[in-house]
């Protein structure tokens, strides 16, 4: 899907979408600090009737994946949602790489006794079908954080499963511009908004989109009940955020695709992922599945931890700092990061920016050879 119900192109819709129409009203919906609004009519608290702030980032994103979507205050409140749905003792599978929160939250809840979970390479196909028609979350991540594997979301997605069985596919590496896990037949489509779609590092949210009406509603009185809700200025934010996905997405695949590249032939780089590179063990599949590449690539420096976390120390534009999908490039070395221990030790995830690619090779390439003594 490229084109949003409405007729417009997805990058057309990124800008349109979620806009009063009232003439004489603002252009942008504003940010509105509103807990309360005058009783009688329509909306009375805003925990549970929403504002029109939260409604236009909601308005947006669901657009964008043809779903209805409900807005959270961080990705990790949107996926702790969708965790709050299964009944209890449920079977939860979650893919060997996946987004650390996500593991720290199904084994929080597994050690309460609240489920229990299974691990599933994500390349394994044949698993996920046959865990389709006995789980009863089926969470998938692709491109995977950080190992860029991208999984056969098409196939697993369309597998058969058991009644009430929920498909999840957290898609904050991809965007709804390169992926729409709805579209495949996904049951729920997770966003940490503060990645690309905020696009800036000023804020946290997170966005669930579903085309299962009931499900919207209790993932709706989940936020109510929980309280987790989207800060105002933070959704107004996001939906500013939102309006240059399109052309930032584009200029930092763009730069992306040069670097994954230009480090793929570094004397110093020995091994490079990407999902856009003929070597990446998914590319097949990322060609099959993916509209972009993305924009994030991760490679191992020779010399081990030590030399990896030199190179993060030399970048100078680039930011030596964790997340991605901002503007600005970023660069961490992840197995420093707790959790994170059994990723290779020189594993470097880079968040490719919209900076001028020039700059950030330069940058790139004399970090790591500073490295040599
Ligand atoms: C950051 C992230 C999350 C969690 O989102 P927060 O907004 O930090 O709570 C979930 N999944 C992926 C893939 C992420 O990168």
């Amino acid at each position: 899907m490229e084109q949003h119900p409405s007729g417009l192109k997805l990058a057309s819709w990124l800008v349109a979408a979620g806009r009063t129409v009232d003439p004489g009203a603002s252009l942008n919906v504003p940010p509105i600090p509103a807990s309360n609004f005058i009783l009688g009519q329509g909306r009375s608290y805003a925990r549970g009737d929403s504002t029109p702030t939260w409604e236009a980032l909601e308005e947006v994103i669901g657009g964008l994946e043809a779903g209805k979507a409900v807005a959270f205050a961080s990705g990790m409140a949107a996926v702790a949602a969708i965790f709050d749905q299964l009944p209890s003792g449920a079977r939860v599978v979650l893919p060997d790489d996946c987004y650390q929160g996500v593991v720290g939250l199904a084994m929080a809840g597994a050690a309460r006794g609240r489920w229990s979970v299974q691990r599933i390479a994500l390349t394994d196909t044949a698993a996920w079908q046959q865990a389709c028609t006995e789980a009863d979350l089926i969470w998938l991540e692709s491109p995977s954080n950080p190992l860029l594997t991208v999984a056969d979301l098409d196939v697993i997605c369309a597998a058969p499963r058991k009644p009430g069985t929920i498909v999840a596919v957290d898609n904050t590496f991809a965007t709804p511009l390169n992926q729409q896990p709805l579209e495949l037949g996904a049951t729920v489509s997770v966003q940490s908004a503060t990645k690309f779609i905020g696009g800036h590092s000023d804020l946290l949210a997170g966005v669930v989109t579903t085309r299962d009406e009931a499900l919207w509603q209790q993932l709706h009185q989940t936020r109510t009940l929980a309280g987790a809700i989207p800060g105002t200025l933070e959704a107004f934010l996001a939906v500013r955020g939102a309006r240059t996905l399109a052309l930032r997405l584009e200029r930092a695949q763009y730069n992306a695709m040069i670097l994954a590249q230009r480090l793929l032939e570094h004397p110093l780089v020995t091994c490079v992922r990407y999902p856009g590179l003929p070597s990446h063990p998914t590319h097949t599949t990322a060609k099959r599945l993916l509209k972009g590449f993305g924009t994030i690539i991760s490679f191992d420096v020779a010399g081990g931890a030590a030399t990896a976390d030199a190179v993060c120390r030399h970048v100078r534009l680039i930011r030596h700092a964790t997340s991605l999908g901002a503007v600005e490039s970023t660069m961490e070395r992840r197995a420093a990061v707790a959790g994170q221990e059994h990723l290779p030790p020189s594993l470097l995830r880079l968040s490719v920016g919209i900076e001028d690619v020039h700059d950030l090779w330069n940058d790139l390439d004399a970090a790591i050879r500073a490295t040599i003594t």
